[in-house]
């Protein structure tokens, strides 16, 4: 009898056979050729309902709607960032076009460490591929979408909650192992979004030797009642693997069933590929779970060749610091709205932050201060001047009008535009309502 997809799946393949960072280096094409041998042995393709589609190719435009690339974008990236990134863009178009239930992009390179800024590739990422993907959407359906992120890759999602970090329409989870003990360092419980989205940013550090029992305590009792209060319109499960036991970069104890079963619950409308380095041993199975739960079939069967049911029971002290973790989340969920904004940020005009970012891939460290406008009326006219090292750029300046910006914020944007010219020699606007960037040079 032939098998059907209880939901229709569209799966987009980019393995970037001419990309790498270096032939040896743990972000490479064999990531995804393992995991096709494997759907084509299973027999997925074969199932009625699963198909498989060719990606897009993003534009420069579609890059700078969600990034400003310095000095220019188009000496930054190449064509297999912009084949992933319209990976991702197929993905969601198939999902929108109602060709599909759901879609899954099995893509490289990765995303989810490239800031808004971009002057190379940080954590094996150089444009952010969902990001790239939700301001289409956003373009193109409205930018009143609601979006929510659940990110469950081992590394803090920091290039995409610095995108998204005062956006009001975007919550942005991240579940990952603690920062403390991997890289790039962050994505503490504090860190809960900018004046204009404040509590739409989570992130739960998860300790080392976390189990599927934690990672779905954390699902069941944060994550999806969280979901049910945003009501998003979108789902998008970011899907890292390098949690898994075997993963060789990260010290977290996650199998493919006990991912399979998040996808289950989660049941997100777009799963995107992040990082998992763990080829032969984790990703073919990971990846062939997630594609059953989504589609509505039976994943059970699923497991590694190692498998062993002791791999999923955590100690007691993991799961009590998971809990107390999960509680101070979703407390402060809870009272998001009923934040006094003026009295939390400490200001009444400009929220000011300092960041320094260090790109491990290009080796640049990066000084950023971002100011965000405190306004009544929109999510806020954003500032960021930045400086990278050894780069001889100089200090740039950009400037970032949010989708709902106000009159006021809009004027004052592009005054600033203007008059910081004497002082700037790269200055950038990004203007997203108008979909377009400006730029002195
Ligand atoms: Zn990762
Ligand atoms: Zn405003």
């Amino acid at each position: 009898m032939q098998i059907k997809a209880k939901n229709n799946l569209g799966l987009v393949f980019f393995p970037a056979f001419d990309w790498s960072i270096s032939p040896t280096h743990p972000e490479r094409k064999e990531r995804l050729l393992y995991t096709k041998d494997q759907v084509l042995e299973e027999g997925l393709l074969d199932i009625e309902g699963i198909e498989e589609y060719n990606p897009l190719v993003a534009t420069i435009d579609d890059v700078n709607r969600t990034h400003i690339c310095i000095p220019d974008t188009e000496s930054i990236i190449s064509k297999p960032h912009l084949i992933s990134a319209g990976g991702a863009i197929k993905a969601a178009e198939l999902v929108m076009q109602q060709e599909v239930d759901k879609a899954f992009a099995i893509i490289r390179p990765p995303g989810h460490h490239a800031f808004r800024i971009v002057y190379g590739a940080r954590g094996f990422c150089t444009v952010n591929n969902e990001a790239i993907m939700v301001e289409y959407l956003r373009q193109k359906y409205g930018s009143d979408l609601k979006i929510a992120f659940v990110d469950t890759d081992a590394h803090h999602a920091d290039g995409t909650q610095n995108i998204y970090y005062n956006d009001p329409n975007v919550l942005h989870i991240s579940i990952h192992q603690d920062g403390r003990t991997l890289f790039p360092g962050t994505g503490f419980t504090d860190d809960l979004g900018g004046p204009g989205a404040f509590g739409r940013t989570i992130n739960l550090p998860l300790p080392t030797n976390t189990t599927d029992q934690g990672l779905h305590y954390a699902l069941d009792n944060l994550i999806l009642p969280i979901l049910d209060d945003f009501d998003p319109d979108l789902i998008i499960n970011a899907a890292g693997q390098d949690n898994h036991y075997s993963d060789p970069l990260t010290q977290m104890k996650i199998t493919a069933q006990g991912y399979a079963e998040l996808n289950e619950k989660l049941d997100p409308d777009l799963a995107i590929l992040q990082g998992g380095y763990s080829i032969e041993s984790a990703l073919p199975y990971i990846n062939t779970g997630i594609m059953l739960a989504m589609a509505g079939l039976d994943y059970s069967y699923i497991k590694e060749p190692d498998y062993n049911s002791k791999i999923v029971k955590q100690s007691t002290k993991i799961t009590d610091i998971i809990k107390k973790r999960v509680d101070k989340l979703l407390s402060s969920w809870k009272k998001r709205d009923e934040i006094d904004i003026q009295a939390k940020f400490n200001t009444q005009d400009y929220y000011t932050t300092q960041h320094n970012i260090f790109y491990d891939t290009a080796q640049i460290r990066e000084n950023q201060q971002i100011k965000i406008k405190i306004c009544p009326d929109c999510s806020g006219l954003m500032i960021i001047d930045s400086r990278a090292v050894p780069l001889s750029i100089g200090e740039t300046r950009n400037i970032i009008l949010p989708f709902d910006v106000c009159n006021e914020c809009r004027q004052l944007g592009y005054n600033k535009y203007e008059i910081s010219k004497s002082d700037f020699n790269y200055i950038y606007l990004q203007d997203k309502k108008e979909d377009k960037l400006l730029t002195n040079h």
